[in-house]
Formats: structure tokens, C-alpha cells, sequence
């Protein structure tokens, strides 16, 4: 087992773009019960990039990670890792890859230590060298002072860090986690984003997470965002919301934003939407350069009609409302992520 990627540590960082690709993810269809979950998915993960698995609820993100972690088999279409086919050769991929899932994995009633100690012996990893191995990884993801006490006694971002040094003492090329901050609070979450940068930079592991939440979104270096199944965007966060160019204005209406839509698009040659969604006021939805400029013609055009009225520069929900033409979050979701 190779104890580094030697592909990877001699290729800087501006042959990255055009190095092998760590993950082909190679038009990929999935379906349960003839219901489709993936939809011709392709796309590449780059070394040492983290790279984000981004849709809302149902858009297939656990079904890739499944096919990516060899638990699944597509339907059609593969996926290679460092050039191992997850279907036809899992064994090779799982000797590449470490798994995070979003069950907790780690036995609270022994020591960090003692946890890896296990795992490393499931690997054929014995005495000296694991024992340096466990420091060194326990020392990546910030426990090192903690490793001798039982993991009941951590908290929940602690012991995410214990399934992240576990998913990595085998030194995997690539760490797939799912979901990785589900049940975090939010320093916790920001503490574990910043070790995931860490593990990318230090230990050059291509990490692929999957997410739901935007700001999680933001961190990654590249992102494929998907919906029902279908990849709707691939790129870095910038390159993604400078596609929208311009500004998003929101508007609320007060009385029938359909009909303000259309008035504003015919006056103004705009390309105004309705984000509708009654209990949200009637939003009307425009993308515009400059839109501070546009703002006090728009609200002196249609008298009483503008309840009110935001501008503000692209965000990847913006990106998604821009690929799809729908919301990421129904409103029920919403409130139950505040
Ligand atoms: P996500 O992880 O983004 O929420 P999933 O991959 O879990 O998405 O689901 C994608 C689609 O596949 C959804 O429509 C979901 O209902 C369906 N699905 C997921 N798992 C199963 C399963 N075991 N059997 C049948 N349908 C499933």
C-alpha cells in the first residue's frame, strides 16, 4: 500500500488543473426501482482539491457518495478512483479512499488512542510505525493532548475529529465524508472545515465532502451542485456566482407580482422572475449590473405595488435559482435548518 501519493506531492500547484484526475466521476445513472436518483452525472475531483458534493434535499448527493465508497453498484455509467473502477475493483478503491459517514463510527468507551489502535490493526498496521502514525494523525486534527481519554468525554466536534483521524491512518488519497458537520454547533463546524483544509494542504488528500449548507459550500475549491439528480453546476464558488454577473434584486410585491414581473420587463427590458411563494410576500427576482442604479426608477415606475426592496451581489443560492429556476430550500426546510 502505498504510504503517499507521489503523483501528488511532486506536482505543484499549477499543474493541478491539468494533473490526472483523482475522481472521474464518468456519466453516472442511478435509479431505484426504475426512480431515478442520478442523471448522466460526470465530472472530475482534482489532488489535493476539496471539493463539494452541493444540493438540496434529495438531488442524489448520498447515492454518489454510496457509488463513490463502493457500497453501491450504478446503473450505468463509473466511477474511477486513482484509476480503480469502484464497481469492478473495490478492493483496490477502498485501499485509496478513507470514509466518513454520517453515523458516528468511533467507540465512546475507548480512549482517541485506542480507537485508531483498532482501526489501524483492520489495515495490517502494527506496533512502532502505528503507534507514530496515531501521533502524527491525532496531532493533524488537533487532539494530540487529548489522545489518551475516552471519547465519551468529548464533545461532538472532538469526536468528528477522531472519525476524520480513523478515515485517515491508512493515508487514503482521498477522505469522502457525508454530511461531515450534521449535529455540529457552529464553531464546531468551523473548526472542522478549517482541519479539512489542513488534511488537503498537509497530508495532500483530495477531500470530497457533501454538503447542504451554502456557507459550507463556500469553503470548498470547487463545487458540483446538483437537483434531482442532475448536475446543474461545476466550478469554483467565484466562477460560479460571477457567471450571474451583476447584482440580485429582490423585490416584494404587494399585490400580484406576476403581473409586476411582466410590467417591469416590458418597461425596463429586464429579466425579471417571480420567486413565488405566497406566505414570502410575491418576490420578484431580477439579476442586473449596477442595481443600486436601477432601484429608485423601478420604485417611482410602480407606485404602491413595492413593498420593498434588496440588492445585494451573488450567493450560490443565487447560483442554483439562476441553474434551476427554483429555490434550494422549500420554506419548511428553511425553518428547520434556523
Ligand atoms: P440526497 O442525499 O441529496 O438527499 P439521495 O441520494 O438520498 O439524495 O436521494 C436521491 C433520490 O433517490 C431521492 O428521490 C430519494 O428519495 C431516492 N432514494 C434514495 N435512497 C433510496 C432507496 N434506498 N430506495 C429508493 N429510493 C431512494
Amino acid at each position: 500500500m502505498p504510504s503517499k501519493l507521489p503523483a501528488i506531492a511532486e506536482a505543484g500547484p499549477e499543474s493541478e488543473s491539468t494533473a490526472t484526475p483523482v475522481i472521474s466521476v464518468q456519466d453516472i445513472v442511478h435509479r431505484y426501482n426504475g426512480r431515478s436518483a442520478l442523471d448522466h452525472v460526470s465530472f472530475d475531483v482534482r489532488p489535493a482539491e476539496l471539493f463539494g458534493l452541493l444540493g438540496p434535499n434529495g438531488s442524489g448527493k448520498t447515492t454518489l457518495f454510496r457509488i463513490l465508497s463502493t457500497l453501491m453498484v450504478p446503473t450505468a455509467g463509473r466511477a474511477l478512483i486513482m484509476g480503480f473502477d469502484t464497481a469492478k475493483d473495490p478492493a483496490a478503491v477502498r485501499r485509496q479512499i478513507g470514509v466518513v459517514f454520517q453515523a458516528q463510527s468511533v467507540d465512546e468507551k475507548l480512549t482517541a488512542y485506542e480507537n485508531l489502535w483498532h482501526q489501524g490493526h483492520l489495515y495490517g498496521l502494527h506496533g512502532s510505525p502505528l503507534k507514530a502514525r496515531i501521533n502524527e494523525i491525532l496531532d493533524r486534527v488537533g487532539l494530540a493532548d487529548r489522545m489518551k481519554e475516552l471519547v465519551e468525554t468529548f464533545s461532538g466536534g472532538m469526536a468528528r475529529r477522531v472519525e476524520l483521524a480513523k478515515g485517515l491512518l491508512h493515508h487514503p488519497s482521498v477522505l469522502l465524508l457525508d454530511e461531515p458537520t450534521t449535529g455540529l454547533d457552529p464553531g464546531a463546524r468551523r473548526d472542522l472545515w478549517q482541519y479539512l483544509q489542513i488534511l488537503r494542504d498537509q497530508e495532500r488528500v483530495s477531500v470530497i465532502v457533501t454538503t447542504h449548507l451554502m456557507e459550507e459550500a463556500e469553503r470548498c475549491d470547487r463545487l458540483a451542485i446538483l437537483n434531482e439528480g442532475k448536475l446543474v453546476a461545476l466550478g469554483t464558488p467565484t466562477e460560479l456566482k460571477h457567471e450571474i454577473g451583476g447584482d440580485v434584486i429582490l423585490l416584494d410585491a404587494t399585490r400580484d407580482a406576476e403581473s409586476l414581473v411582466q410590467r417591469i420587463s416590458a418597461r425596463f427590458q429586464v429579466d425579471a422572475a417571480v420567486m413565488g411563494d405566497k406566505s414570502r410576500g410575491n418576490q420578484v427576482r431580477i439579476e442586473l449590473e449596477n442595481g443600486h442604479r436601477f432601484i429608485t426608477g423601478l420604485v417611482e415606475a410602480f407606485p404602491g405595488e413595492i413593498q420593498a426592496v434588496s440588492v445585494s451581489k451573488p450567493t450560490l443560492e443565487d447560483v442554483f435559482i439562476h441553474r434551476t429556476g427554483h429555490r434550494f430550500w422549500t420554506e419548511t426546510e428553511e425553518e428547520a435548518k434556523n
